[in-house]
Parts: C-alpha cells; structure tokens; sequence
C-alpha cells in the first residue's frame, strides 16, 4: 500500500495534538468487537428506495482537518474578548456548537460564532467574513490534497473513506435513488465529487450551500423526497458522521448509520464522533466501508419486527 503523503502525516500530527486535551477524542474498536455497531438491530433498510450520504468526511476526506481549524480559530477571537474564561472554556463551548450545528452550512457556526461574540460583550464581525476568514484558512490545510487530485497525481480513492467506492457500486446495483448533500459551498462540493469521481452515482443529485443559505438544508432536501409520491420514511437510508444529516433523517423514521471515521485513516471508530452520533439516534455505527458486504447483509435483512412505515409529517420549509 502506498504511504500517506507528507501534508498527511503533519495534519495528524497536528491533529493528535489538538486532540490530546480532550478525553472525548479517543479511537476506539467498535463496543461489541463487531464491525458494525448495531444500536437499533430490529432498523431494517429493506424497504429503502433512497439514500442520502453526507460529504465531508463521511465519504470524502479533502477537508479533513476543518474542525481542527474551524475550532482554534474561534477560540481565538472569543479570546481575544479577554472575558476570563480559560482556553479550555472557550474550546468546549466552541466545540459544542460547532458539532451541534456539523452538516447544516457552514454560515451557521459562524452566525453561533458571532452570537458568542455579542454574548460576551464584543462586537461581532458579519458572519460571511468569519467564514471568509475560515475557508481561508482551510485553504493552506487541503490546497495540497486538491491539486494532487486536479493535477491526476494520485488516485481518487487516496481522498475517499476507505470502502467507500465498492459501497456506493452495491447501493447503484440495488437500484436506489442516490443524493449527495453537503454543507459544503456548492462549487467546492461539485468540483471535490467530481475530481474523487463519484458524482456519477448520484443520480439524484448534489446539493451543497447555497449563497442564499435560507434556500437549501438536509432537511429541505429530506422533505422533497418525502414529498415524492407514495414515499414514507423508512424508504430513506442516510449515512453520515455529523449530527444534522443523521437527525434528519431519523427524524422522518428512516435508517441511519453513523459513520465515525477517525479521519484520514479511518480504520477504528472515532468516539467522539460515536458518542453524539448515538446520541441523535443513529441506529448503526461503523469506523468506514471496508466491510461493505456485511453492512449491506445487516441493513437489507428482511424486516421483521423492524421499524415500520410511517406517514411523513407535513412540509414546513
Ligand atoms: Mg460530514
């Protein structure tokens, strides 16, 4: 197996260290030994005829790494407050709403971000500039990652979580409905999907934020599915490691599996991704797709006493 790039091994190392102070950011195998962590083992995806996945990842590791940014540097402007709070206030109270809020478009961690800000006192900058501030810096992390992909330098499964290709191919052959939706810029996400070449099995679509942020969510999209005619909840399958896609989904009484991936390796489950994806009601949890054949048997048993239809509540943009 070819070696990790440089830029990997510093993210990492970078990445243990930020991850060092807090007990929460611990690997771990799953509970039971098993590869796949059954929470809900009577949640059935036989009835499925869609699946949603979210992006970043939880299929793509291009921006792995952003929280490892994201977070610092809004330790630092409520710092820059000097309101008393320790480093270590200031980072869980960060990191609380940054997680809460993982999935839905980026501009609304920068708008709790400025909230924080007016919270303590201080005058908070326009949220766009935060995350105009932010991407910058995310830039100087992923740069490298996305020209070796431009460039043809590397193959694409380099950026993907491990398992993930074979997965999507058994999903297709299943014939079900595929959509794709980050809280990602949608110019960032087409151009990532398309350069990690997997936008060809979406075929119903990629969706990412939209300039009017107000205009586009997970949850929209959950509902315009639901809308579709004759379709009720548990034909949705969702996969993601955030809180907002697996939420929405279990929301309308579909499947969930939380993907815990400690990036980039992604070889055991994260726990800190394991204990708030539980925590929103994922009904299985696995650290990536190398054992995509056990997770289709698991998920496409017949349904027994599995969860059972349910009518969508009605649409409310
Ligand atoms: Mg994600």
């Amino acid at each position: 197996m070819q070696g990790r790039p440089d830029h990997w091994s510093r993210f990492e190392a970078a990445r243990a260290e930020s991850r060092a102070e807090s007990p929460l950011h611990k690997p771990s195998t799953c509970q039971n030994g098993s590869l796949i962590e059954s929470l809900h083992p009577e949640a059935s995806a036989a009835r499925a005829r869609f699946v949603l996945f979210d992006f970043d990842g939880s299929l793509s590791l291009i921006r792995t790494g952003w929280m490892q940014v994201m977070v610092p540097m809004m330790v630092d402007a409520l710092a820059e407050l000097k309101t008393g709070e320790q480093e270590e206030e200031l980072r869980r109270v960060v990191e609380e709403f940054v997680w809460r809020l993982t999935g839905e478009e980026t501009i609304y961690q920068m708008i709790a971000l400025a909230a924080e800000v007016r919270r303590r006192g201080g005058t908070p900058l326009d949220p766009l500039l935060y995350k105009q501030r932010y991407l910058k810096l995310l830039w100087q992390v992923i740069r490298s990652r996305v020209e070796e992909l431009r460039r043809g330098h590397c193959s694409p499964d380099r950026y993907l979580v491990p398992g993930a290709r074979p997965l999507l191919e058994k999903l297709k052959e299943r014939g079900l409905s595929m959509y794709l939706a980050s809280g990602t810029d949608e110019a960032f996400l087409k151009e990532e999907a398309g350069l990690l070449d997997i936008t060809r099995y979406f075929d119903g679509g990629v969706y990412g934020a939209l300039d009017d942020y107000k205009s586009f969510s997970k949850r929209i999209l959950v509902q315009r599915i639901l809308a579709l005619p004759c379709v009720v909840g548990d034909q949705l399958l969702g996969f993601g490691d955030g809180y907002v896609e697996i939420e929405e989904v279990e929301r309308v009484g579909g499947i969930t599996v939380g993907v815990a991936t400690n990036e980039p390796e992604c070889l055991v489950v994260d726990e800190w991704k394991r204990q708030r994806l539980i925590g929103v009601g994922a009904d299985y949890i696995i650290p990536n797709y190398l054992h995509h054949e056990a997770l289709i048997e698991t998920l496409f048993r017949p349904a027994d006493d599995g969860k059972t239809s349910s009518v969508p509540p009605p649409f409310q943009p």
